[in-house]
């Protein structure tokens, strides 16, 4: 799919309440630095990012059918049990996500984001994991709102790149590397030879994938 045919009109930039949800599970958050932790996920629908190994391109596209009210999100969480939401995609960043953080703030959720940082920062998190792409340049306001720093590794060069991001982050921010999931074989240990030369860095894992949980 080309990167030009993903931004279509249905996909409303700046969009706040309903939101365009692809899939909502709760489950156990698999990678970066909260790995292991219950944490229901609400995937939005739309990215503009446009990957070319994105391993949720389903998640790219938006249909009428997806809306649903920010009240309505909160209470599937609630419902679930779970304290914590992650909202991820498709690229969050896209909508105003101001009132949808407010619904989960009045019931005591804590909010986490994944997001590559190519809009503006809207809403309220309690921790952001910011994972930039080469695809879409990131907003600077992201290196410093930034607790994780999650730097996909896709090929040999990728870690000068991640170097370059790392100097940009506040002093605490947390560093991972993690490696894209078709290239584990090829790149895995180069990677935990690299965290071991550059400790500042920590291993990051798609556990989920490994254990095969949504
Ligand atoms: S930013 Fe995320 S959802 Fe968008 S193309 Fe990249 S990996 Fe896929």
């Amino acid at each position: 799919m080309k990167k030009e045919s993903l931004l279509k009109e249905e996909l409303k930039r700046g969009q706040a309440d309903p939101l365009p949800v692809m899939e909502h599970f709760y489950t156990l958050q698999g990678e970066g630095a909260w790995t292991g932790e219950p944490a229901y996920f609400v995937r939005l629908a739309g990215c503009d990012v446009g990957c070319h190994w994105c391993d949720v391109k389903e998640s790219w596209k938006v249909s009428p059918d997806q809306y649903h009210k920010g009240k309505e999100i909160a209470n599937w969480v609630e419902s679930s049990g779970s304290q914590r939401v992650v909202i991820t995609g498709g690229e969050p960043t896209i909508y105003d996500l101001g009132p949808l953080t407010q619904e989960f703030s009045a019931k005591g959720i804590k909010t986490h984001i994944e997001t590559a940082g190519v809009h503006p920062y809207t809403g309220k998190f309690d921790w952001i994991c910011f994972s930039p792409k080469k695809f879409l340049k990131p907003r600077e306001e992201y290196y410093q709102l930034a607790n994780e720093l999650k730097i996909i590794i896709y090929n040999k060069h990728d870690f000068k790149w991640a170097e370059e991001h790392a100097e940009k982050c506040h002093p605490q921010t947390q560093l991972f590397l993690q490696v894209e999931w078709t290239k584990r074989a090829e790149l895995s240990q180069e990677i935990i030879d690299y965290i071991k030369r550059n400790p500042k860095w920590r291993l990051s894992q798609q556990t989920h994938k490994y254990l095969d949980i949504p």
